[in-house]
């Protein structure tokens, strides 16, 4: 089968040996495998103590082919399923720990990630797996990780009680991530203002169903003059600056979720004892979803409320072009490889 490997920082597509799969995991054949920020940083070894891995992808629609000893109670062969839960931890979780049981699979210490969809099959554990009704089109595919970590970071609003009605900004709101949190958190009910550069991204905002789209450099003011500061921000930037913004446009007591993961050469967040004193504000971070997450997007996506922006496709070879196109940032939403025969 064909795959994508990294050598050097540089895409090549190999031969590779069929997948076999083994206990509980089922063998897919990958149709559609979407490209995310993560593999960009991750093929540049942009993150701290991380180093440039050979295999890449984590985010794929495909078909169930095979499957391993036990796999049968959570899969089908026929089946057409989506795949990835955000990489971290869609691979493995034991089900028993502390953390399983109270929803938080990804501390577990079991947890293995997904890593490898760049490829024409792939071997995954098929409790991880769900399964997509026929509308759900191979485009798609970025809701594995894009569109569950968007919506894992909005149903955060929830469980620390910021209401539907209630204003949100989403920093970063054009981008691969904050796209899907427009649209998720307009489907849920929230005022949505959505931050991010230059007039053509914020039309785009716009058009997903923002209240509102400003730009990054008047955001601050317009929030604070129009709205006295919002209930949460989330923020998908990959530059601390636009986690400064996010932290700075909070009323007082707001919830602050962060989501996005710069390199780690931008530095630190910073933030004050007594500024943190003064406004009080909740800090969390919100990394990808669970199975149950999935299933519910999954819905959402079904019924027509959440789309992907896809503006990229391409073959496996063209992964490395795709990279830098990313890098520029010369396409909006998502990339999806749908060829991955070459
Ligand atoms: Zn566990
Ligand atoms: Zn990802």
């Amino acid at each position: 089968m064909k795959a994508a490997q990294l050598e050097d920082g540089v895409v090549h597509v190999r031969d590779l040996p069929m997948p076999e799969p083994g206990v509980e995991e089922a063998l897919i054949r990958i149709s559609a495998s979407g490209v995310c920020h993560s593999d960009l940083h991750l093929a540049r070894g942009d993150w701290m103590g991380i180093p440039p891995l050979p295999t890449l992808g984590h985010e794929a629609i495909g078909i169930v082919e095979a499957l391993g000893p036990g796999a049968e109670r959570f899969a089908q062969v026929g089946d057409r399923v989506i795949l990835g839960l955000g990489g971290t931890g869609g691979g493995y979780w034991c089900g028993a720990c502390e953390y399983c049981l109270s929803g938080q699979p990804r501390h577990c210490k079991e947890t293995k990630g997904i890593i490898g969809t760049f490829a024409e099959h792939f071997c995954v554990w098929a409790r991880s797996l769900v399964k997509l009704p026929d509308s759900v089109g191979d485009q798609e595919a970025p809701l594995a990780c894009g569109g569950l970590t968007a919506y894992g970071a909005v149903k955060k609003l929830l469980k620390h009680h910021v209401l539907p009605g209630r204003p949100v900004a989403v920093i970063g709101a054009a981008g691969g991530l904050g796209h899907y949190a427009v649209q998720i958190a307009s489907a849920f009910g929230y005022k949505v203002i959505g931050v991010d550069v230059g007039e053509e991204r914020l039309e785009f905002v716009r058009s997903l169903g923002a209240h509102m789209a400003v730009g990054a450099d008047d955001a601050l003011e317009v929030i604070q003059r129009d709205l006295g500061g919002v209930d949460a921000s989330l923020v998908f930037s990959a530059k601390i600056a636009g986690f400064h913004l996010g932290l700075k446009a909070l009323r007082r007591g707001g919830l602050f979720v962060a989501v996005g993961l710069p390199p780690s050469s931008e530095g630190n967040i910073e933030i004050s004892p007594f500024e943190f004193f003064l406004n009080d504000p909740t800090l969390i971070f919100s990394a990808v979803g669970t199975v149950q997450d999935m299933r519910e997007l999954v819905e959402l996506a079904a019924a027509g409320r959440v789309k992907s922006h896809v503006s990229r496709v391409g073959a496996l070879s063209e992964l490395g072009t795709i990279f830098d196109e990313l890098q520029a940032g010369s396409y909006l939403g998502r990339a999806v490889i749908t060829d991955l025969s070459h």
